[in-house]
């Protein structure tokens, strides 16, 4: 079976990363999303939450799967006996990174390569990290996230302005 991996943190999930796991998909017959959970960050959602809004979000697509992974991402890669990781491009700034990290999951693993995919043009502007800070002043993140995903982002940030005590 022809697996490939899709990974990133999904802080949340964006259209744009919806955009390149429908692209990418065709291609493969099972393409795993895989979603990190670093316990050095502080994601505004937990590594459950984060799978959940995805898989919520990918039900049409018959050939993925969703988990989240510690660790290694070449290791995790081999455990699922994938030898592709797809990444996203959005702008020179994504390529200095992203070629940085290629190369050293090459050096841990040769047999494994990095499959770029640039973005559709309407996406190129959008991160998860734009989106929160869109959502966090209340604005319009529509066209930006699935529903479920604005339903929940309005929920998290209602939460942390009640505990902030915002009322
Ligand atoms: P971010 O927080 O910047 O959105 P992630 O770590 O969640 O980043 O991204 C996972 C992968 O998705 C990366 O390869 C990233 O370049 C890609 N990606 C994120 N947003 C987009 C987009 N709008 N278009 C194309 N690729 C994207």
């Amino acid at each position: 079976m022809n697996t490939a991996i899709y990974p990133g943190s999904f802080d949340p999930i964006t259209y744009g990363h919806l955009d390149i796991i429908e692209r990418s998909a065709r291609f493969f017959d099972r393409l795993i999303v895989a979603v990190l959970s670093n316990p050095q960050k502080q994601p505004l959602f937990t590594a459950e939450e984060r799978v959940d809004m995805i898989r919520d979000s990918v039900k049409h697509i018959p050939n993925i799967e969703v988990e989240s992974f510690q660790g290694l991402l070449v290791d995790f890669a081999r455990i699922k006996k994938a030898r592709i990781i797809i990444k996203g491009l959005r702008a020179v700034s994504d390529f200095e990174y992203e070629l940085q990290m290629a190369l050293m999951n090459k050096k841990l693993d040769n047999d494994i390569e990095t499959f770029f995919m640039m973005t559709s043009a309407k996406y190129s502007y959008l991160s998860s990290s734009v989106v929160k800070e869109v959502a966090s002043f209340g604005g319009c993140i529509r066209d930006l996230v699935p529903s479920a995903v604005e339903n929940r982002l309005r929920k998290k940030f209602l939460a942390k302005k009640i505990n902030n005590g915002g009322f």
